[in-house]
């Protein structure tokens, strides 16, 4: 199917809003995606006919609903290329994935003293979980720098691996300077060592296709806000011989087959590790919201951000007062910017908020990194699919306003 983004915007009702009296310019998808028509609608639907609690009962609508949400176990096989849904647990985004691996693999096969290689350009859902461990169990995290265009060098990490590494855990996408890391080459040069990574997928899946059989990860977060769908959705991979190595974090209902008063017996994985009531509407949400990105194609997605990733670059680089923040080569269109001048982020955001132009300001989550750039916060305009040359444009001239108007 060809790329038409007029048709694609029309899929989307929220984007024909207003905000402050100006068309709406959505540059916050880093922070949420939106949604369109076909999964509001489902949610609706599911509400309004199709609602019951999933796996439980006999009666009709529990089969329904639990036939539409174990459905999304293999559409999120599908959009990652993994050949056996068994391997994908089904969460509320991905920081209950990280923190299911940390709790249900890493305290199982860590011991004090162990490592975990990190970088310093994580979300803190890819750093707090690990903190936890190091305060609770004594495990020590190794920090691997970025390089000065803001690119992670897949061989600092494979140098960082010492005899006490356990696990690498990276982003695949960064959400402040939106460069892609080649997490092929660092899951390859782990797994000669017997040694497994986790990819912090976010980012990365809203952006371009990901197909974990050829990266060959053992763990792979997502989050379904940032993919269109609901949020409280999400997925994470886990390789089902790194499954056999962990143990249930969450007890509950679900993630057990049989309960007495001095027994357990758990349900086989996945299901042992999604414990209690599950988001059952945001999930069907979360599987449509990958059918409808699939329908409008994951290389087509690909191919429209990358002209926009250009269209950016060159508006944003000819603004020789603002300092954009990162430059590698492999890279997302997410751009974390700071003004010359004592323009604080926050201002400038206001001001483009004043145009309907949506941004984020702050430390986006990424305190490590924000410390490594040696700044305290920066605007970031973070594009998706549906967003279009225009609204460049637009982010430029309210640039230049805010420029005028702060000095
Ligand atoms: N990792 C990255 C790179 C992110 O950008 C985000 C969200 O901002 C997360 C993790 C956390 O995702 P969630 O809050 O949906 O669990």
């Amino acid at each position: 199917m060809g790329f038409d983004v007029e048709k694609i915007r029309a899929d989307f009702p929220i984007l024909h809003r207003q905000v402050n009296n100006k068309p709406l310019v959505y540059l916050d998808n880093g922070a949420s995606s939106q949604k369109p028509k076909v999964v509001v609608d489902a949610i609706s639907n599911a509400y309004t006919n199709e609602y019951a609690n999933v796996h439980r009962g006999l009666h009709y609508l529990s089969n329904l609903a639990t036939d539409k949400y174990e459905a999304v176990r293999g559409t999120v096989a599908k959009f990652l290329n993994v050949a056996d849904e068994n391997q994908i647990i089904l969460n509320s985004g991905t920081t209950e994935g990280i923190n299911t691996v940390a709790y249900g693999w890493a305290m199982n096969v860590m011991q004090p003293g162990d490592e975990i290689i990190l970088s310093v350009m994580e979300h803190h859902a890819n750093i707090v979980p690990w903190q936890f461990l190091r305060e609770r169990y004594g495990i020590k995290l190794t920090w691997v720098d970025i390089d000065d265009r803001g690119a992670l060098d897949p061989q600092a990490i494979i140098d960082a691996i010492g005899p006490k590494t356990r696990l690498i855990a990276v982003t695949h996408m960064s959400n402040v300077l939106g460069s892609i890391v080649d997490v092929k080459s660092i899951c390859s040069a782990a797994s000669n060592r017997g040694l497994p990574v986790l990819v912090d997928g976010s980012q990365a899946a809203a952006h371009m296709p990901v197909n974990i059989t050829d990266i060959g990860c053992d763990f792979y977060a997502i989050t379904g806000h940032k993919l269109c769908g609901p949020s409280g959705s999400g997925a994470i991979f886990i390789d089902k011989d790194r499954m056999l190595e962990m143990r249930p974090f969450m007890g509950g209902g679900d993630m057990i087959r049989e309960v007495h008063k001095d027994i357990v017996i758990y349900n086989d994985p996945p299901m042992m590790f999604e414990a209690g009531t599950p988001g059952i509407v945001q999930t069907i949400g979360f599987g449509v919201a990958l059918d409808y990105m699939m329908s409008v194609g994951l290389h087509n997605i690909a191919a429209h951000e990358n002209k926009l990733l250009s269209y950016a670059l060159s508006g944003l680089q000819a603004l020789e007062w603002l300092t954009l923040q990162g430059n590698a080569t492999d890279r997302g269109a997410i751009f974390s910017f700071t003004m010359e001048g004592a323009a604080h982020a926050h201002d400038i955001s206001t001001i483009l908020d004043k145009k309907g132009i949506a941004v984020r300001a702050g430390q986006h989550c990424a305190g490590p990194l924000m410390d490594h750039l040696g700044i305290n916060a920066s605007c970031r305009a973070s594009f998706a699919f549906y967003n279009t040359k225009q609204e460049v444009d637009a982010l430029v001239d309210g640039l230049h306003l805010a420029k005028d108007l702060l000095g």
